[in-house]
């Protein structure tokens, strides 16, 4: 079966989740309202985590549609971190001086219901992902201070091979950028699509890629997305970020346990982010009070290497700031 052929087997409506036992008859009617406002699609591999009779199984909270995600008055942006303001061009954000990302596809292998696209990833705003590839190169070439090329979500790694090849030789040409940075869920989420093919193409042309995994809970780390992480090692450099999520992983012996983890796979934790503030997760938001104090406990329970940084994007600012250092 191809990746394709086993993405049409997830799951893509309400019902089917019913009928499958993820979901009871009484948290049917929010859940299609939330479905009808924001995408809803889950891997039959990321199903299979849920704990169906935990209702609040951190795989669940990550991937199945809650009435709260359209309760009004909840606050929050369409476009937290501004990327439309900060599009120079179709597909492209350019926020800070010297990296930009590029927008392949606002197509996910699932889609996460903390995610701060979440409104602009729905089919009625495509201003981010549309638009000619050609283009977004060419103001790549011309802006001569970009050194880093930031693959980032809808998922670049749910874009075909030829396309992934034909993007990375057309950016390998630009002599003044040193660095490919992909950010992905799908080795957590979709871990099947993560081919020796797909990482010969990643690693086809002069660059070293950086693979930002997102893993956000020790559950994720299963037989099928380790043996992922293994194929993805033979191309690529590994970093892992996560966000900060209520009820998911806002403990510090989930996050330390998952440090622990990612080590053993060979991912170094790189950032653990605060939840920006977009429309329909503020469910998930963690007090940045709460934030430090779970920072503090992991920073005296793991070595330095493998505490993330805890950051937040301010939008505006050059970098992303530190948590602790703005205490
Ligand atoms: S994979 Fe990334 S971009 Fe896609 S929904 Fe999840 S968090 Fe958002």
């Amino acid at each position: 079966m191809t990746w394709e052929q086993e993405l049409s087997t997830a799951f893509r409506s309400i019902e089917e989740l019913v009928k499958e036992g993820f979901l009871t008859e009484e948290g049917v009617e929010q859940a299609s309202l939330v479905s009808k406002k924001y995408q809803f699609l889950l891997p039959r591999y990321y199903a299979s985590l849920i704990d169906k009779k935990d209702p609040f199984c951190p795989i669940r909270l990550q991937a199945i549609p809650q009435g709260v995600e359209v309760m009004t008055g909840e606050g929050g942006a369409s476009d937290p971190l501004q990327d439309l303001k900060y599009q120079p061009v179709e597909r492209i954000t350019h926020r800070y001086k010297n990296r930009v990302l590029l927008h392949l596809t606002p197509n996910c292998s699932m889609y996460c219901r903390f995610c701060f696209r979440k409104s602009l990833l729905n089919e009625l705003k495509p201003d981010l992902f549309s638009g000619a590839l050609e283009q977004a190169l060419k103001y790549i070439e011309k802006e001569s201070e970009v050194k880093e090329v930031i693959f980032s979500g809808g998922d670049p790694l749910m874009v075909r091979e030829e396309t992934i090849k034909k993007v990375l030789r057309g950016i390998a040409q630009i002599s003044h950028v040193k660095r490919v940075r992909f950010h992905t869920r799908v080795p957590v989420t979709f871990p099947s699509r993560i081919t020796a093919s797909l990482v010969e193409s990643l690693s086809g042309t002069r660059f070293k890629p950086v693979v930002v995994t997102h893993f956000n809970h020790p559950k994720e780390i299963t037989t099928e997305s380790s043996k992922a992480i293994l194929e993805l090692k033979k191309g690529t450099t590994l970093l892992n970020q996560s966000v900060l999520l209520k009820r998911v992983n806002d403990s510090s012996e989930t996050l330390v346990e998952l440090s622990e983890k990612l080590f053993e796979l060979g991912i170094l934790p790189y950032y653990l982010h605060q939840l920006d503030s977009a429309q329909g997760t503020q469910h998930f938001y963690v007090e940045v009070e709460e934030g430090r104090r779970i920072w503090r406990e992991m920073r005296s329970e793991l070595p330095g290497y493998l505490v993330p940084r805890y950051v937040i994007d301010i939008v505006g600012d050059p970098f992303k700031q530190d948590v602790i250092a703005l205490d």
